[in-house]
């Protein structure tokens, strides 16, 4: 099955080509000149939707589209959709979290439950009705201050119960299995194998 990935990131690329095995011959939306879509909706699943539609449209292919971010419960979700470019400028992980450190200022460790959530929409065609949803979240809280030098994004800052230590200080292999996105590649794989 040729499948178009809505992104032009090589590592998200290789991650997911390296999941979904045999079978599947999956290319970045860049390798046909296909820019970003523009990110509208208000929820993961929405974008998740929107770029693997914009995807298949422009190439005429099935395509894969992705969203995830960070929400703090605190923060009533934020940064959310936002989680990329919450100090403004997109990708720039140290200010994001700056940021997200001077929001929570004051919040006892009891009130900084956050989750990292993931989801993965597959559609075969730009108006297919029925896209294939899949949904990774990881529970955990929001440190005081940085631990660790793994990973990327919030990373250092987001401690995970159900491993006693920083989403930085884990091994890759570990977070790639049990992370938000590792949870929605298992599922969306088990659902491929059923559709
Ligand atoms: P996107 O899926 O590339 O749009 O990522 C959205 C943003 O969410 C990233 O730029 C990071 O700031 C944050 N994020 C998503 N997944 C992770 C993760 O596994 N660790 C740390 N930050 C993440």
């Amino acid at each position: 099955m040729k499948l178009v990935l809505a992104s032009g990131n090589a590592g998200k690329l290789a991650e997911l080509r390296a999941l979904l095995g045999e079978g599947f011959d999956l290319h970045a939306q860049s390798e046909f000149g296909v820019g970003d879509a523009e990110e509208t909706g208000l929820s993961f699943i929405e974008n998740a939707i929107l770029k693997a539609r914009h995807a298949a449209r422009a190439t005429g292919l099935a395509a894969l589209g992705d969203d995830s971010g960070l929400c703090v419960d605190a923060l009533q979700g934020a940064p959310g959709l936002y989680s990329a470019r919450y100090a403004g400028r997109h990708g720039d992980s140290e200010a994001n979290i700056d940021r997200l450190l001077r929001e929570l200022d004051g919040v006892a460790d009891a009130d900084r439950s956050a989750r990292f959530v993931c989801v993965l929409a597959l559609v075969q065609h730009a108006d297919d009705p029925m896209p294939l949803v899949a949904e990774g979240r990881w529970e955990g809280r929001i440190l005081q201050a940085r631990s660790g030098s793994g990973g990327f994004g919030y990373d250092p800052v987001f401690f995970s119960p159900a491993h006693g230590c920083s989403a930085a200080e884990l091994a890759a292999t570990v977070k790639n299995r049990d992370s938000h996105r590792g949870v929605a590649l298992a599922q969306l794989r088990m659902k491929l194998r059923q559709a």
